[in-house]
């Protein structure tokens, strides 16, 4: 058994870990990447994957701290997907940037559709000034595939929608030999005597100064089991809809026909599962869903989608429900919070993108909180590697 030392262990393989993985490798870090299961069997490849500029959090009728703090992201994900030049590490402004050249999307427009005349007073404020540039009306030759049969309005954002499972085997090519399989536990993760932390693989002990948890739904355990008891997380259930019509439309929009509150009625994305397209659907209908049984989640979404998109045909669709937790830092009241965050308590440093949209974010704010880099790392191991996940679908 080796030991050697590591400037950075990261715990935990959704987009968080696999993005700080990158950013590290790329600013000269000696790194590995622990994770209990598969990359990405969590929130990420649950999310919608949508980047989007926040506008959803707009439709109160007013920009606010929450629209604001993200409306950059869009840009700064297509300067990632365009060219490798944008992740030069001395641009410390996109420090935290990743080469994703070639990476897929599923879509690259996302769409905002109101029935009627039912949008009220949010049809001044999308035509206003202040959001001149990210939200623009179509014309009706100019909506996407579809909409034909609707009556309404539908406008274009400057958001689109990645496949996640190939952002991460994007982020997992050329790291094979980083990435293991491994729990964080108090048996594989311990204090070191001298400082920082020991983390036991097979047939090597790492010794790290920086253990950086990016375990999401498995921080509060993590937090608990090494016990910083000032870090305190939160958790926001989703109950989200899986429907697989007979028709073969694929939809990437926001339904916002006669909408009561300041979220989408509906946010719909269309995924492949077995050669069939899959509507994934979140918005308003998954977070009141957490309080219905998923027999009622599923009666309420048929009776959404027969209102809301009647020009579809939604007899003979199969339904299901996915709940799901969003984990972020504890805020009061459990609202959401607005940016990314990074914490770091001694030789332990908390991060959440709080949102995929915002892992950019998220990294710059790491390489922040990280000490410069000092370890050479040359690891020879035959612990078990591990692997991408796949779609809760
Ligand atoms: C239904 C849903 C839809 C969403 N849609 C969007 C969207 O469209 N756009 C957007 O911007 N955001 C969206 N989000 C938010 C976004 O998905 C999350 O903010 C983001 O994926 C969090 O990534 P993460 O890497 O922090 O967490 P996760 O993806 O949950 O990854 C954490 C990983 O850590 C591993 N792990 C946990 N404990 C341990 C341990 N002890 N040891 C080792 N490994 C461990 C887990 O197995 C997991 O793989 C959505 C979230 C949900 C739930």
């Amino acid at each position: 058994m080796s030991e050697q030392k590591i400037d950075a262990i990261i715990v935990g393989g959704g987009i968080a870990g696999m993005w700080a993985l990158n950013v590290l490798k790329r600013c000269g870090y000696s790194t590995v990447l622990i994770e209990t299961g598969t990359l990405g069997m969590d929130q990420t490849f649950a999310s919608q994957g949508m980047i989007h500029g926040g506008l959803k959090y707009a439709l109160s009728g007013q920009i606010n701290t929450a629209s604001e703090a993200i409306s950059d992201m869009p840009q700064r994900w297509r300067s990632c997907l365009a060219t490798k030049s944008s992740v030069s590490p001395k641009t410390l402004k996109h420090a935290g940037n990743v080469d994703l050249d070639g990476c897929a999307l599923l879509s690259n427009r996302y769409y905002m559709f109101a029935a009627g005349n039912t949008l009220g007073r949010l049809t001044t404020f999308f035509a206003s000034k202040a959001l001149h540039g990210r939200i623009e009306k179509l014309s009706k030759p100019n909506w996407p595939g579809g909409f034909k049969g609707f009556k309404g309005t539908v406008y274009a954002l400057n958001d689109f929608v990645i496949d996640t499972p190939k952002l991460l085997a994007h982020l997992a090519a050329n790291h094979a030999n980083s990435i293991f399989r491994c729990e964080a536990n108090r048996s594989t993760v311990t204090r070191h005597p001298d400082g920082g932390y020991i983390l036991k693989l097979k047939d090597t002990v790492l010794h790290t100064t920086q253990l950086i948890s990016c375990a999401g739904n498995g921080s509060a355990p993590l937090i608990d089991a090494l016990n910083i008891p000032t870090l305190k997380v939160q958790h926001r259930p989703l109950k989200q809809v899986l429907v697989k019509p007979k028709h073969n439309t694929a939809m990437y929009a926001h339904c916002l026909t006669h909408i009561k509150g300041p979220e989408p009625r509906l946010t719909i994305t269309t995924h492949q599962a077995d050669g069939h397209s899959l509507w994934y659907i979140g918005g308003q209908l998954a977070t009141a869903g957490v309080t219905r049984s998923d027999a009622a989640q599923v009666d309420f979404a048929k009776a959404e989608l027969e209102t809301c998109l009647p020009w579809l045909d939604w007899q003979d669709a199969d339904f299901s429900v996915l709940t799901i937790n969003r984990a972020e830092p504890d805020q009061q009241l459990s609202v959401k919070p607005d940016t990314a965050y990074v914490e770091r308590i001694d030789d332990f440093i908390q991060c959440f993108p709080t949102k995929l949209t915002l892992t950019p974010d998220m990294a710059d704010r790491l390489l922040r909180a990280l000490s410069p880099p000092e370890h050479k790392l040359s690891l020879n191991t035959s612990h078990p590697r591990a692997t991408i996940g796949s779609p809760p679908w």
